[in-house]
């Protein structure tokens, strides 16, 4: 919701509006259109992926009044992709941003507030817990985090303008595109393996790219590939393009010890050199795993009561938009069961949702 009247009060919540809202101290100036309306809510959810936004339905409908601090990358990573074929309930498939402005506007239809800036810092010792966006402070009862990961990219030119038109960075979601078609995979880990070893059941043939001549995935990885007549590894490979106009037709690569150029043709290329979790604001203060994730405990919880988790910040299994709406769903109902069990909000828990 982005209007900017005044809200109902919040069961004993105080609430701050616009024209009190301090100047932002950093991220450049805010428009009066783009101050917040509201600043405290019993539930406040950090992200707007299909995590933050299914927790934001769940929660606006058990009536707590949520506020979603969405991010610059509003709609999280499917607005990084066009055809979605695997969210259920679209038979003939969705593009992704056309996916999350129907999550968005759901979640806005029960009366979610909803603010597309970065929480900065926070502030998780004493409750309300506090949260800093643009130098706007934000004071909830519980917070959802759901601030999913990023996944890493070359860098190309070629390669951003050529996303969801050969060039992935999600075998699962995206390999089904790719039957009967020669494809390439880049990276040395096991995750990279992994997806090679998944897209050979598409495609007639992966080519592995790796700049270096050593994997960093394990053993039993490398010889499964090996063993794979699809799959043929070239080391000391580096991509210099990727070729194509409106979709990918060749890789330009070079020799990294040689220097020598030459070219691939391939229909697709998936990156796989790793995932980057975004939780450069909360790393501090919630518990990360040796990979940077956020952990989990009981489902949802994190270490401090009060605080939960969803989406593919912590899940480094799975990363599919269904299982991290499953995971929204979850912490909501965490949130709001545990709101009751504080005496923040009446039990409504068997009927709101
Ligand atoms: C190219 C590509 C194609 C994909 N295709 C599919 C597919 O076809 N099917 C499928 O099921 N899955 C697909 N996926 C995976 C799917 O997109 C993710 O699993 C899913 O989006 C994870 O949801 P999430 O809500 O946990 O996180 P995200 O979608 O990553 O959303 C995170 C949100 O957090 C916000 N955020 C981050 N930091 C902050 C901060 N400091 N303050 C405030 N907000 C913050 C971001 O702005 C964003 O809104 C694809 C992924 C990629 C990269």
């Amino acid at each position: 919701m982005t209007d900017s009247t005044n809200p109902a009060p919040l069961g004993g919540l105080s609430i701050s509006f616009a024209p009190d809202a301090p100047t932002p101290a950093s991220g450049g100036p805010v428009s009066i259109a783009d101050r917040p309306a509201r600043t405290e809510a019993k539930v406040l959810i950090v992200g707007s992926g299909p995590a933050g936004l299914t927790a934001a339905i769940y929660a606006a409908r058990a009536n707590l009044e949520p506020i979603v601090i969405a991010g610059s990358a509003a709609g999280g990573q499917l607005m990084l992709t066009s055809d979605v074929e695997n969210y259920p309930g679209f038979p003939d498939g969705i593009q992704g941003p056309e996916l999350m402005a129907a999550f968005r506007a759901q979640a806005e239809r029960f009366g979610t507030h909803i603010v597309d800036v970065d929480v900065e810092r926070v502030d998780f010792t004493s409750r309300p817990f506090r949260l800093w966006a643009r130098g706007v402070e934000y004071r909830a009862q519980a917070v959802i985090v759901a601030t999913g990961a990023s996944a890493m990219w070359l860098g190309l030119e070629s390669e951003t303008r050529l996303r969801g038109r050969g060039v992935s960075a999600c075998a699962t979601c995206d390999g089904f595109f790719f039957k009967d078609r020669e494809i390439a995979v880049v990276g040395g880990g096991d995750t990279a393996f992994e997806e090679a070893s998944y897209l050979t059941r598409f495609a007639t043939k992966v080519h592995m790219l790796h700049r270096r001549d050593e994997f960093r995935a394990s053993r039993i990885m490398v010889d499964r590939a090996l063993a794979n007549p699809k799959i043929e590894i070239h080391t000391n490979t580096g991509i210099d393009e990727v070729l194509g106009e409106s979709k990918v037709e060749a890789l330009a690569l070079r020799d990294t010890v040689t220097g020598e150029a030459r070219r691939m043709p391939v229909e697709g290329l998936f990156i796989a050199i790793g995932h980057r979790p975004n939780t450069e604001a909360f790393a501090d203060v919630l518990e990360v795993d040796a990979k940077g994730y956020l952990v989990v405990t009981d489902e949802t919880r994190s270490r401090i009561d009060g605080v939960f988790i969803a989406g593919d910040v912590h899940d480094h299994r799975y990363r599919q938009a269904i299982t991290a709406a499953g995971d929204g769903c979850k912490a909501a109902i965490d949130a709001e069961r545990w709101l009751e069990a504080q005496g923040i909000t009446e039990a409504n828990t068997l009927t709101a949702w």
